[in-house]
């Protein structure tokens, strides 16, 4: 369970009453069931039930189960795309291991509404489910010419473009350390100034996702995927 408290030796932990709820209705716990909860810093530690009472579930921190591990420092910039895609793509991202989903307009992106509680939510409950211990966060909408404009020339920016020929991205990530973006384009794709921009700049590289256009989602999921078998975590 994602909790915000820190974490330490018998510790109080006071779960949200959302979660208090899950913990004594569909989970059925009662004092002195155990259960695991990682908050993003203290690693992941067992906690048993010590109180439950209308306004919410009270837990103690028995023992460090996991040291924090630190996720390999990947960015996901995806360009808006239809709700249920991008609600895939964050669910994808958080069990892929992105560190930080960014979401960016671009010139051809037809989206331009998230609801960014329910991505957070989303991205939350992916991240206990693949029982990682830490929850990548789900950035504001960003136009892209303003992520670029921004941008840390130390992190290589791997921008996936279906326009053929560029290097596949295990050869690239195999070629050193990151830290690392993937940008995946609208269902329109760049647009001609954005590609030659992309293609301008020092700290960014095409990246081919193999022969065939993908959509927006399974492009993200495959990119994620490549990053993670050459990186290996
Ligand atoms: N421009 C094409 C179109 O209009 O159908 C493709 C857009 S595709 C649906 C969305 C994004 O997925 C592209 O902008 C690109 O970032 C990525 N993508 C899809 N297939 C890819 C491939 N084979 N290689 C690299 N990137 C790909």
């Amino acid at each position: 369970l994602h909790v915000t408290s820190d974490l330490s030796a018998n510790a109080a932990v006071a779960p949200t009453l959302d979660q208090s709820r899950y913990l004594t209705n569909v989970m059925r716990l009662s004092r002195g069931d155990e259960l695991l909860v990682f908050n993003g810093r203290d690693g992941e530690w067992r906690a048993s039930v010590a109180e439950t009472h209308k306004r919410g579930v009270i837990l103690k921190c028995e023992e460090r189960a996991r040291a924090q591990t630190v996720t390999p420092d990947l960015e996901l910039i995806v360009a808006m795309v239809k709700k249920a895609r991008v609600e895939t793509i964050v669910e994808k991202a958080a069990e892929l291991g992105a560190a930080r989903v960014r979401l960016t307009v671009t010139r051809r992106t037809n989206v331009d509404r998230v609801r960014l509680d329910r991505l957070d939510a989303i991205a939350e409950e992916a991240a206990e489910q693949t029982g990682r211990l830490d929850v990548p966060p789900v950035d504001d909408p960003m136009k892209l010419e303003a992520i670029l404009d921004g941008w840390d020339p130390a992190r290589k920016l791997m921008f996936c473009d279906e326009t053929g020929g560029a290097p596949a991205i295990p050869a690239l990530t195999a070629a050193g350390p990151g830290p690392w973006a993937i940008l995946i384009g609208p269902e329109g794709g760049f647009s001609p100034e954005e590609g030659e921009r992309l293609r301008s700049l020092p700290f960014t590289t095409a990246v081919s996702l193999g022969p065939r256009i993908l959509r927006a989602d399974t492009a993200a999921i495959a990119a994620m995927t490549l990053w993670q078998a050459a990186v290996g975590d």
